[in-house]
């Protein structure tokens, strides 16, 4: 692009612009300027603040993705941890020095009584006062940090071990197919999944073994489902799929052929050759046009729990 230095000069001051407000509004949000957060946010600064030069510039894909977001929140977790650490230490510090002047300020302040030493002594309380208040207030903000990461880690919709998308994801994806089922009629089924005596292999090859089977197991799934299929992660070893434009009848086939894939997989647990053997229990329903999530999942869950108890690695409709 050919530009004139009149436009140059033009552009430099709405990127300046952009860029102060970007990183103003990260601040505020209580991130940190990490590259790709940053570009978001000026992107979205340059688009919804009235900058339409720059705006119209903005190259394509610029989504941030939740592997990113994810690895971000990790670090910001660590340095966060981090900084808590310390600032706790300060803390701490601070309140044994306060402790401790206001100590020897009351045993001096006894046995002196000339005035001009009893000034010094009042500024030096006051000093330490001051120094109180401003640990109390770096703790505080601290815990306020802490805080909206937390939040922001609920926002992520991706699960951390396994890649697969979250509980709190499954949740709003289901509240919008409750919505459309009511709306257009097409079917869409939900499969629950279980592992089925999981307990036994933490308990035999520890929790390290036990997170690396839940994460081949995501990738098998991920390798068998269709591009509209969703696979989330429920809660410890329990996983859900979405299936859309798919009757229950249909999904039976698929949880099937998911049970069998699994039953199959040999799950190495110390290279090269030793390995077990895992199987699964899956509940299959399809969304009814009248009901509500709670009922849904409720049914859902009986399914898998006629699974188990008509002996496990098996599959159940209702
Ligand atoms: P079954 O489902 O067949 O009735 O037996 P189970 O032993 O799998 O029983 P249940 O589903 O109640 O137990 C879940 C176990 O899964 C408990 C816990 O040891 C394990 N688990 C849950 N979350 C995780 C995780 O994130 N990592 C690992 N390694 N283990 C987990
Ligand atoms: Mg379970
Ligand atoms: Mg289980």
């Amino acid at each position: 692009m050919n530009i004139n230095p009149a436009s140059k000069k033009f552009l430099a001051e709405q990127v300046t612009s952009i860029a102060r407000i970007a990183l103003k509004n990260l601040v505020s949000k209580g991130l940190l300027p990490w590259p790709q957060i940053y570009t978001k946010e000026f992107w979205e600064v340059a688009i919804t603040e009235g900058f339409p030069t720059v705006a119209n510039m903005k190259p394509s894909d610029q989504d941030l993705s939740p592997e990113l977001l994810q690895e971000f929140m990790d670090e910001t977790d660590e340095i966060l941890g981090e900084v808590k650490d310390a600032v706790e230490e300060f803390v701490q510090v601070t309140k044994e020095h306060v402790n401790e002047v206001n100590i020897s300020l009351t045993s001096m302040d006894k046995k002196d009584e000339e005035r001009l030493f009893r000034e010094d002594i009042a500024e030096l309380r006051l000093k330490n006062v001051q120094l109180e208040k401003q640990a109390k207030q770096t703790e505080e903000r601290i815990k306020e940090q802490a805080r909206i990461i937390a939040e922001l880690r609920a926002k992520v919709r991706v699960d951390a071990l396994t890649g697969l998308f979250n509980r709190m994801a499954l949740e709003k994806d289901l509240e919008k197919e409750l919505s459309r089922v009511k709306r257009y009629n097409y079917p869409v089924s939900l499969i629950m999944c279980d592992i089925d005596h999981f307990k036994k292999i933490n308990d035999t090859y520890g929790h390290v073994i036990g997170d690396k089977v839940l994460k081949n197991l995501a990738m098998i799934w991920r390798k068998s489902v269709r591009e509209t299929d969703s696979i989330y992660r429920y809660g410890g070893e329990e996983f859900m799929i979405i299936a859309p434009h798919t009757t229950k009848e249909d999904s039976y086939k698929l949880a099937e052929r998911l049970r069998k894939r699994v039953s199959g997989y040999r799950f190495v647990v110390e290279p090269p050759d030793k390995f077990i053997t895992i199987t699964i229990s899956l509940g299959v329903t399809q969304i009814r046009s009248d009901e509500s999530m709670s009922q849904l999942l409720a049914r859902v869950d009986k399914a898998l729990y006629q699974a188990k108890e008509e002996g496990r690695n098996r599959t159940v409709v209702l």
